[in-house]
């Protein structure tokens, strides 16, 4: 593979840590990011090798909220 590393732990978009439930021996469901509403514009910002691997963080969805007022 080439395309760089993806960490599912990680942010595809800041690449902090992610703090994803899922990924934290928890049932499905209970990650924060179940409960959130995810425009489909923000996945353009993340890298097509990225997308379904890794979860955008709490931090870049809540600016890209209100950058983009939704
Ligand atoms: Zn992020």
């Amino acid at each position: 593979m080439t395309e760089g590393t993806t960490n599912p732990a990680n942010c595809p978009i800041c690449g902090k840590d992610n703090n994803c439930g899922n990924l934290a021996d928890k049932p499905q469901g209970t990650c924060w990011c179940s409960k959130e509403i995810f425009p489909w514009e923000i996945f353009e910002l993340v890298p097509a090798h990225a997308l379904k691997q890794s979860c955008i963080c709490k931090g870049c969805l809540e600016k890209f909220k209100a950058q983009n007022s939704l």
